[in-house]
């Protein structure tokens, strides 16, 4: 398989991929960045269309695409020839089709889409075989600390393999620690070609035995695999309901149809777990694709991907961008979370895209989530998406009664955030021997910083934004840039020494207060900052599910997928936290993330019960909330949201400028609010300039426009014309956010 070359002509009598000859004209699309195709000709022995190549670029040799046949209308005599052709599979049609729908989609040059495509390292290399090194089964002789880290890094990444550059790299050590654990079997050292085929799936080897609610589901999802057309299904189920087992069914039909599955999750942290299920279910491990695996095995992924060796792959939102041979079947599972929206770089969101791409290539989609996003809510109601339910938790588990704090009634002192009510609630399962989580969204030790002598907050100097004190770390942090700097002796305005005094609460905070109140009790703190790996963090978090705590403190991170068996109590410290902001999404949001840590409770034998501390539990969101009516809520949203022609009822898009000089800024933002004549062509409404919420990142400014059209609106054509008038000088940036999720 691995000697198979992709230059040659395919033999068979289907219609493929248009040949080049030597010589001939072709078109190619490279990673840097040009807005056109480039020339070349075909180089010895022809190539295909889709064909990953090498080519000279002035003096350099860069990666790029044979897009099709090549314009001619130069000197033929100057063209150069393509250098030679990648051993990789090419790029198929319905690849080439989705990169170009989704840069116009998004008003992403297609050179970027294409670098987005191209994330692996060494995909020009030539196949060889190369040294590997992975975790044997000696003991060192004795222990040193290079010894310890080299170790750990291994344990780290589970078995996987490196090479040594990237062992010693991540371990900080030199060749030669390596090469003396060699010696002592402690570390093995493999001769393997460079890169492997995923070990087999087997549809058929681990199924559970379905209820009937489930098995419904599961029939569904499967014919709709058979059906070979594209299609999406919408599959909501309460947390706990099996969604996860029902759509692994439909994945094990994909694997038998000889077609590939992609399951896409909203956070690494999950993958761990996940990954046990998956092998529990097809007896091997699938492929994994996010930012914690290693680049040897990033650039086997891709690979093997390209040439239809791995059959599954479970990964971050990327993965979509991954040259699948024959992909069949998406899975986004927690379709509602806001981390599919790629923020940074090209702006994408992976659920749209997922829908885009399986469009493309005859595939089905399964949106999974217990708390649907109203955009995934309002296409299934429109009768776009199919709609399954799973109505009951499995097993004797049901759905926990929640409740709310009336926190204007609660006596509480000052500086304390945890009320008598949710206390005693605590002690109560502590006697039970059962566990709490009191649930925080907010990470840190407080929010900001005080002078009580002159008022001042401790800001970032970079950014707009109060830095946040970190206890833990000792050291306050942006959470808008990630810059750190000691905490401060004495105020940084007025100088006054032993002033500064936290205000409000963040995870840290709360786990001191809870400290003091069980002082016997066995807290564990679960905020995505205080582990120093993702392996950590899995070993936290097993040890928890395993009762190895009675009260749980934590943020966002315990919201997602965990399943701690023992917990019967979920207390929400602040209900009220999400409902503040003007972002269009706060209601959406902040029901979401409170149906879903109320999920974590009662997820086994024992009933569980949620309760929100909330200042105005007469609020709306908080009432729907209580009741469970997610009918009534949703439609209630969307009704507001079709009145006021936001998504999903009508469409934004948010243009950011950015740049050293504001008023440089501001100017090219007045210049585009006044030259939007094609935008209001299409009766669309321009607003702004306006400074962004967050006015300064990384000491840059930050200026925002926003366009709303109707929904069938040509919105992107005009948006291109529009942005397209203005030449960027000097360090201005312009970036255009279609669907903006969030508006800092
Ligand atoms: P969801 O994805 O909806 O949150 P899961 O698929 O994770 O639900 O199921 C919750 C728990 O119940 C898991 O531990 C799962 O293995 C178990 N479970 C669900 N359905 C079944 C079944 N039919 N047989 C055995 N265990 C099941
Ligand atoms: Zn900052």
């Amino acid at each position: 398989m691995l000697a198979e070359t992709w230059s040659g002509k395919e033999g068979s009598g289907v219609q493929g991929p248009e040949f080049f000859d030597e010589g001939e004209l072709v078109a190619v699309l490279t990673t840097q960045p040009l807005d056109r195709f480039l020339d070349y000709k075909a180089p010895e022995g022809g190539c295909v269309e889709g064909a990953f190549v090498e080519v000279p670029l002035g003096p350099r040799r860069v990666l790029g695409v044979v897009w099709g046949k090549g314009e001619g209308g130069f000197d033929i005599n100057r063209i150069r020839p393509v250098n030679r052709v990648l051993d990789v599979a090419p790029m198929g049609d319905d690849m080439k089709a989705f990169l170009t729908r989704a840069a116009d989609y998004t008003l992403t040059p297609l050179h970027a889409m294409l670098r987005l495509a191209t994330r692996a390292p060494g995909l020009s290399d030539p196949p060889s075989m190369r040294k590997v090194y992975r975790l044997d089964e000696g003991e060192p002789d004795r222990q040193t600390d290079a010894r310890r880290r080299v170790l750990e890094t291994l344990h780290e990444y589970g078995g996987l393999a490196f090479t040594m550059g990237e062992l010693s790299e991540m371990a900080g050590v030199t060749n030669s620690v390596i090469k003396g654990l060699v010696k002592q079997g402690v570390v093995r050292e493999e001769d393997t070609p460079r890169d492997l085929p995923f070990p087999r799936l087997d549809p058929d080897y681990g199924g559970k035995a379905l209820t009937e609610e489930q098995a419904v589901g599961a029939q569904a999802l499967k014919a709709g695999v058979r059906s070979g057309r594209y299609g999406t299904t919408l599959l909501r189920g309460v947390t706990g309901s099996g969604k996860t087992e029902v759509y692994l069914e439909a994945v094990a039909e994909c694997l038998r149809m000889g077609r590939q599955a992609l399951v896409l999750l909203p956070e690494i942290a999950l993958t761990a777990e996940f990954l046990t299920r998956v092998e529990a279910r097809f007896g091997a491990r699938p492929a994994e694709w996010h930012s914690g695996v290693t680049m040897t095995e990033r650039r086997r992924t891709w690979k093997m991907v390209g040439q239809g060796d791995a059959q599954l792959v479970v990964g971050a939102r990327s993965a979509l961008f991954l040259p699948y041979r024959d992909l069949g079947l998406i899975v986004v599972d927690e379709e509602h979370d806001t981390s599919y929206k790629q923020e940074d770089g090209v702006l994408y969101n992976a659920r749209d895209m997922a829908v885009l791409r399986a469009s493309l290539c005859d595939a089905r989609v399964v949106l999974a989530s217990a708390t649907p996003s109203l955009e995934s809510w309002a296409n299934a109601e429109a009768g776009k998406y199919d709609r399954l339910e799973l109505t009951a938790r499995y097993g004797a588990a049901v759905l926990p009664e929640m409740r709310a704090i009336d926190m204007r009634v609660e006596d509480l002192p000052r500086d304390r955030w945890i009320s008598p009510t949710l206390k005693a609630a605590v002690d109560r399962r502590i006697l039970a021997g059962e566990q709490s989580l009191l649930f925080i969204n907010r990470r840190g030790y407080a929010p900001v910083t005080i002078c009580r002598a002159c008022g001042h907050q401790v800001g970032c100097d970079h950014c707009d934004a109060r830095m946040v004190e970190h206890r833990f770390l000792k050291r306050l942090v942006c959470h808008q840039c990630g810059e750190t700097k000691p905490m401060p002796e004495a105020c940084p305005s007025c100088e006054v020494e032993g002033k500064l005094a936290p205000v409000g609460p963040g995870v840290e905070r709360l786990a001191e207060e809870a400290g003091k109140l069980w002082p016997e009790a066995r807290l564990a703190v679960l905020s995505s900052d205080l582990f120093g790996s993702a392996r950590a963090l899995k070993e936290g978090i097993e040890t928890i599910a395993a009762g190895g705590a009675d009260i749980i403190i934590g943020t966002q991170l315990v919201a997602k997928g965990h399943n701690f068996p023992l917990l019967t109590l979920v207390g929400v410290i602040d209900a009220d936290l999400g409902l503040q902001g003007s972002d269009l999404r706060a209601a959406e949001r902040t029901f979401q993330l409170m149906r879903q840590v109320a999920g974590r409770a009662g997820r086994a034998e024992k009933p569980g019960v949620a309760m929100l501390q909330s200042y105005q539990p007469e609020h709306p969101v908080i009432r729907a909330i209580l009741a469970g009516d997610e009918l009534g809520f949703w439609k209630a949203e969307a009704g507001e949201r079709r009145h006021a022609g936001v998504p999903p009822y009508g469409r934004m898009a948010g243009i950011i400028l950015s740049g050293g000089d504001v008023s440089q800024v501001f100017d090219l933002g007045n210049a585009l609010a006044r030259n939007a004549g094609m935008l209001r062509a299409i009766g669309a409404e321009v607003y702004g300039p306006a400074p962004a919420p967050i006015a300064r990142v990384r000491g840059r400014h930050r200026v925002r426009l926003l366009v709303k059209a109707d929904k069938g609106a040509p919105l992107q054509a005009a948006l291109a014309e529009w942005v397209g008038q203005f030449r960027l000088k000097g360090d201005l940036r312009l970036a255009v956010d279609i669907d903006p999720q969030s508006f800092y």
